[in-house]
């Protein structure tokens, strides 16, 4: 663990994360979170932190949130029985079908939830940044649900490695802006998207896709992802008889992983453990794992764990799934990892094409390669706790991958 802090300060930071503590006032986990943004984003930030206040709890909005998850999105989505990936690795593994849900993975539950709230707060447009293209796609689709003109920013690098949801957003009325600046992928996709919000707060939403960034996205990403644990915890009990042993997610941002855990958050008996992309290697550039090779630092408006240099230089990323090659990370993720209570491992780019060649052949599901890194970590965790009940969520599909697939595992085969 690269961030350390005493034992008696890790206790304490866990009870208060238990007991709901966090985000404190000021937005923060802990050290982590808070926001750090220049003067001119700050109006905009508070009116979306009023928005939040008044209305993601308030019951018109939670019914209509759920209404529209169930029969727009199709929630609750399934948990799946294993039965070949049990067998194989001598443990009890369950799935859960975020790849089920409209538009192929988890994204859309925060799209909807953020879409909902642009309406109230009276914005007349929507801007979104993706990285693999998912959020993009579920922000268009949300938008053209909620009657709002999209645009959405991707960095140039990431038009081409996903080009299948390029066109889908296009299909579903949004306008895709190719962003040639910076490392040409997610991070300065969030920028410009940041960029064009500051010049229009009070018109234009942002609505960013993972639970990074400055307060209170995190906390609200949190919140509209948490249906995920919860739907599981239920359907596990009910379908198992009992808790988890562990519940294993892969974290990009954070968003499915926050999802998945925080409603286990107080069950002592459940591991929790996250798995990043350890790309080609623990070299600086080789991966995006930034847990396990990141220090703290401030990104995009938050102070969390970054990969960055001897000199405080963001590091360029690398992982074969887009969606995972993010320098940064959200800070309650930083937080569980200095209290103990969430273990973040790493899978590299084999590892993960391998689990996810194993998960199509077994179980006739083929994930998303960021799902595939969860896959990897699990078969690990199971090897080392025989019998074990394991939860893994399966993030999202897989067929916007093909491109990448094609080069990778069907190279030479077709
Ligand atoms: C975007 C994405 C991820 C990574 O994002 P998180 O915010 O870490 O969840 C993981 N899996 C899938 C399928 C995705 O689309």
């Amino acid at each position: 663990m690269s961030y350390a802090i005493d034992p008696g300060q890790a206790k304490a930071l866990l009870e208060m994360e238990q007991r709901g503590s966090f985000p404190d006032p000021r937005g923060r986990f802990g050290p982590f979170g808070g926001r750090y943004v220049p003067e001119t984003l700050v109006p905009a930030l508070d009116r979306l932190e009023d928005g939040v206040r008044r209305y993601l709890h308030a019951p018109e909005f939670q019914q209509e949130f759920s209404s529209e998850l169930h029969s727009w999105a199709g929630r609750p989505t399934p948990l799946t029985h294993a039965r070949e990936l049990s067998r194989r690795w001598g443990a009890d593994v369950w799935l859960k079908r975020e790849d089920l849900a409209h538009t192929g993975a988890h994204k859309i539950n925060n799209a909807i939830g953020q879409a909902l709230l642009a309406k109230r707060l009276g914005a007349k447009r929507i801007v979104a940044e993706t990285g693999a293209g998912q959020h993009g796609v579920a922000s268009a689709a949300a938008c053209a649900r909620f009657g709002m003109p999209c645009v959405v920013y991707m960095g140039a690098v990431d038009t081409e490695r996903q080009a299948p949801n390029v066109g889908r957003m296009k299909l579903l009325g949004a306008e895709v802006i190719p962003v040639t600046s910076g490392d040409q992928t997610l991070r300065a996709a969030i920028d410009e998207a940041l960029r064009d919000w500051v010049s229009d707060p009070a018109g234009t939403y942002y609505l960013l896709g993972s639970a990074v960034g400055p307060h209170p996205y995190p906390y609200l990403v949190r919140e509209l992802q948490s249906v995920i644990g919860k739907e599981s915890r239920q359907q596990i009990v009910e379908r198992a008889g009992g808790l988890p042993d562990v519940a294993v997610a892969c974290v990009g941002g954070g968003s499915n992983a926050i999802g998945l855990f925080h409603p286990f958050i107080n069950d002592a008996t459940v591991a929790l453990l996250g798995i990043e992309a350890g790309g080609r290697g623990p070299g600086l550039g080789d991966n995006s794992a930034t847990l396990s090779f990141g220090r703290p630092g401030v990104l995009q408006g938050c102070y969390t764990m970054i990969l960055q240099d001897d000199d405080g230089q963001v590091q360029e990323t690398h992982s074969v799934s887009a969606g995972l090659d993010y320098s940064g990370v959200g800070p309650e993720h930083a937080l569980l990892m200095a209290t103990g209570r969430v273990t973040y491992l790493q899978a590299t780019d084999d590892e993960a094409l391998d689990a996810l060649a194993e998960c199509c052949r077994a179980e006739g599901i083929l994930p998303a390669i960021e799902t595939a890194h969860a896959f990897a970590g699990a078969r690990r965790w199971a090897r080392d706790n025989p019998g074990g009940r394991i939860l893994i969520g399966l993030s999202g599909r897989g067929d916007k991958d093909m491109p990448t697939l094609q080069k990778t595992l069907l190279r030479g085969k077709l």
